[in-house]
């Protein structure tokens, strides 16, 4: 039975190893180190296999670096998941010196139980620090899985060192066969396949949960502008279904003669002023506010709980930072006007969209009347680049 699970491990190890590794050639970065961790355990732990009886001292100091390794690609991998730094050179030089120490204890002292302990130990102190250090780096349910596995990676490990200081008071099994003989082998090995077994089980849920949302992300949002798509607009608009009428305006922007600036500056510099004006909405609008590019140059918010009043001021000053900033930087050399317009959800609206239209009808007001100007509900904040009186015409 031993034996067989001596062989098995390795073999689990191994296949993780190849799967992270596969899944690094898909895109996923972090698994490269992933990948490298399990073949080394892998390793490790397939080690006594391929030394003779009498090398103990050369296997041990392999075997102890192949799990040392281990353990510093786990950390460096969980680093590089969460986007943490790395501490590179501090991490290999307490690797080192790790190492020297535990190899101290094979070559000199020749006390196998201090070595594993010190071993151990070792390895739990070269991931412990990752685990803290991205602790907070979080983004859901699946990361925190994924430090609980690897915190109990290293509580496994740490209760495993106090279990052979406890169980063998100043004895040692004194050559490798004696140790693979030993309870405390068995033991180690058992308890490595099923940690091993939950962290790599952890990586892959985390990975998977990483890739849904970054799918859902890129199914609702802008690429250009990082703004929600109509889509994502639609998927977090106000519920009109239940008991109570849901509170709020409606925001509709386009930019005008925006064709003129294609036309006359290119593409490019088209898809610069796009982006600062997205910019401008996402700076100046409060975080509540839905933010959303309908397609071109038109953009559609949703503020929650607040009157067409409170939006026109807010809309107005919006106009006048965008009508007065310079291009120059993108290759155009002039001023770019905005129109808005602007209405609150009624009672009797059935959707966001019977907001969205009146907005729409009042925008279309905003560019019959000249452009560059806030239309609402009621009335009109007329206002010009070049002179900027406020003028308020009653629409309705
Ligand atoms: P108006 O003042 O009446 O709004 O005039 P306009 O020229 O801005 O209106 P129109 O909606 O006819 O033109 C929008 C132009 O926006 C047409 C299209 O080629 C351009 N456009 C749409 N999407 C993009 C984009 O992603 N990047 C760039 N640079 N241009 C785009
Ligand atoms: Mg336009
Ligand atoms: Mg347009």
């Amino acid at each position: 039975m031993q034996d067989n699970f001596a062989y098995l491990l390795p073999f689990i190890m191994l296949t993780f190893g190849l799967v992270f590794l596969g899944l690094q050639t898909m895109g996923f970065k972090p698994a490269r180190f992933w990948g490298i961790g399990y073949i080394c355990t892998a390793l490790g732990f397939s080690s006594p296999m391929f030394f003779a009886d009498d090398a103990f001292l050369v296997h041990a100091l392999i075997s102890n670096i192949l799990f040392f390794s281990a353990f510093f690609f786990y950390g460096h991998a969980l680093l590089v998941q969460f986007e943490a730094k790395t501490l590179l050179g501090w991490r290999i030089g307490f690797l080192a010196a790790a190492y020297a120490v535990v190899a101290y204890f094979i070559v000199f002292q020749i006390d196998l139980r201090a070595e594993l302990a010190m071993s151990d130990l070792m390895c739990a102190a070269l991931l412990a620090p990752c685990i803290l250090l991205v602790a907070n780096k979080t983004r859901h349910v699946m990361d925190k899985v994924l430090l609980a596995a690897t915190s109990a990676v290293v509580l496994e490990t740490i209760i495993r060192v106090s279990v052979l200081l406890v169980t063998t008071p100043g004895g040692s099994p004194r050559d490798i066969d004696a140790f693979m003989a030993s309870d405390y082998a068995f033991l180690m090995q058992m308890t490595a396949s099923i940690f091993g077994f939950l962290m790599a089980l952890a990586v892959l849920a985390s990975v998977v949960a990483n890739v849904l949302l970054q799918h859902r992300h890129a199914a609702d949002h802008d690429p250009l502008t990082g703004l929600l798509n109509r889509r994502g607009f639609d998927d977090r608009s106000p519920d009109f279904r239940g008991q109570e009428q849901p509170e709020g305006t409606v925001l509709m922007c386009d930019i005008d003669h925006f064709k003129h600036v294609n036309d006359q500056f290119g593409h490019a510099a088209g898809d610069r002023v796009i982006i600062g004006f997205a910019e401008l909405l996402k700076e100046r609008l409060p975080p509540q506010a839905r933010i959303a590019r309908f397609g071109g140059e038109e953009f559609v918010v949703y503020l929650p709980d607040t009157t067409a009043t409170e939006i026109a001021v807010l809309a107005n000053m919006l106009r006048v930072s965008f009508a007065t900033r310079e291009w120059t930087a993108v290759g155009i050399d002039r001023q770019i006007s905005a129109s808005f317009g602007i209405s609150s959800i009624a009672r009797g609206d059935h959707s966001i969209h019977d907001a969205i239209a009146r907005a729409d009808s009042f925008l279309y007001k905003a560019k019959s009347n000249g452009r560059n100007q806030v239309v609402q509900e009621g009335m009109s904040v007329l206002t010009t680049q070049s002179a900027p009186p406020l003028k308020i015409i009653s629409i309705l």
